[in-house]
């Protein structure tokens, strides 16, 4: 008989990984290692490739057309399980927030935006950010980590789950969901982290996600937001075509260098020289640029026209941000009345419907304010329950 240390020994199998986020190329080799010839590899890869990522399905053992013994080798190996869900808020307005848990315990925050021809997911690229934009909540934290391909793409996974997302599949709650075939038609990397300091992993991640046999989401539709490290802008676009929205807050290096103190490495000139070469730009491929409303700080009109006269010759969107006020947050939004003036300055300039309308208000889930709220949120239960 077994005693109980060697009973632990012997179920002590490696844990299964995850091939959420596996390129190709990577499947393939992990397949051979499973003893499937190398020309059936592709093929086998394909079957697997659409199973995950184009019906959704997480069960090996559902995937009638590869045969029955690779389905258990598969299942022995490997899962395709999504992050595990710490919680799950619906807004009023359909807007959902998910605090999720990796692996590790490492906690990060997805959000869907729905509307009434579209749904937009806003995903994270890291567990918090070096970075410390002032007006940023996921600012304040330090960085834990970066997420691995198959986290980021996880996300999209674990949204779809939710929302019903998946051929016949039906949601959770359908309040809110857009009319469109697909409810995710958008994807935004603008969640917690700097998307740019975590490269290779969110490029090939975007990879999966533009993939016509994979998530099928176009790059036209997926979005990633930088706060300006300039040098990976050119590389970013040669590698992934993605469309670019760059946070740029003010249009003085002076504020910008405390608002976004990137700035100070990379000032607005050399950010908006990168972005003047963005591949692909056209009118109808435009570099969105973000501009957070504090009060007092960057809302003049003065600073409009000065907005204005740097972008002439990009072509860009302009994305007016209210700003989301955190705990403890430094800066106030500014006045409705003034952000009208700033828009009205920026409408004239030929910039159509500038202010991004907020979303899920009632649930924390805007830009800015991901995950530290959810921490405090944790941390007043904790004391709660040791009082
Ligand atoms: N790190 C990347 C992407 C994540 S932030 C970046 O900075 O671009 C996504 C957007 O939300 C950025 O434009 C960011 O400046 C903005 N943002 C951050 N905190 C905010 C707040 N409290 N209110 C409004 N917008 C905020
Ligand atoms: Fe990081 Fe972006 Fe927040 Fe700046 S705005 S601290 S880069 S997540």
């Amino acid at each position: 008989m077994l005693d109980q240390a060697q009973e632990i020994a012997a179920s002590n199998k490696p844990p299964a990984q995850s091939l959420i986020g596996v390129s190709h190329a990577d499947l393939a080799a992990k397949l051979q290692a499973l003893g499937v010839l190398e020309r059936q590899a592709r093929m086998r890869v394909s079957q697997l490739w659409g199973w995950t990522y184009v019906r959704g399905q997480t069960d090996f053992a559902a995937m009638t057309d590869i045969a029955k013994e690779l389905r258990a080798e598969l299942a022995q190996h490997f899962n395709l399980a999504r992050p595990e869900i710490v919680t799950e808020q619906i807004s009023e307005d359909g807007t959902r927030k998910w605090l999720l848990r990796l692996e590790d315990g490492k906690e990060i925050e997805t959000v869907y935006i729905p509307e009434s021809d579209r749904g937009t997911l806003c995903i994270s690229s890291q567990v918090g950010c070096t970075l410390t934009c002032s007006f940023c909540h996921t600012g304040t934290q330090k960085l834990v980590r970066n997420l691995t391909a198959g986290e980021i793409v996880g996300q999209i996974m674990l949204a779809r789950d939710r929302i019903g997302d998946w051929p016949g599949a039906v949601p959770n709650d359908a309040r809110g969901l857009p009319d469109s075939e697909r409810k995710i038609t958008n994807v935004v990397l603008m969640g917690m982290g700097e998307p740019l300091y975590n490269f290779d992993n969110v490029r090939d991640a975007m990879a999966i996600v533009a993939d016509g046999e994979g998530l099928s989401v176009s790059k036209r539709r997926i979005t990633m937001s930088t706060s300006g490290i300039v040098p990976e802008i050119p590389r970013w676009g040669e590698e992934t075509g993605t469309m670019l929205a760059i946070s740029l807050h003010a249009v003085r290096d002076q504020l910008r260098d405390q608002l976004v103190p990137i700035n100070k490495k990379w000032p607005i000139k050399d950010l908006l020289n990168a972005c003047r070469n963005y591949p692909g730009l056209s009118n109808a491929k435009r570099i969105t640029f973000e501009y957070v409303m504090l009060k007092g700080i960057n809302d003049s009109v003065a600073d409009a026209k000065e907005l204005v006269r740097l972008l002439a010759k990009i072509p860009a969107k302009i994305n007016l941000i209210p700003f989301n006020p955190w705990p403890g947050a430094p800066f106030e939004c500014s006045d409705w009345e003034q952000i009208e003036k700033f828009a009205e300055v920026v409408n004239r300039a030929g910039y159509a419907s500038p202010v991004r309308n907020p979303r899920g208000r009632d649930i924390m889930a805007a830009c800015g304010q991901l995950k530290s709220a959810s921490l405090k949120q944790r941390a007043s239960e904790r004391l709660v329950i040791s009082v």
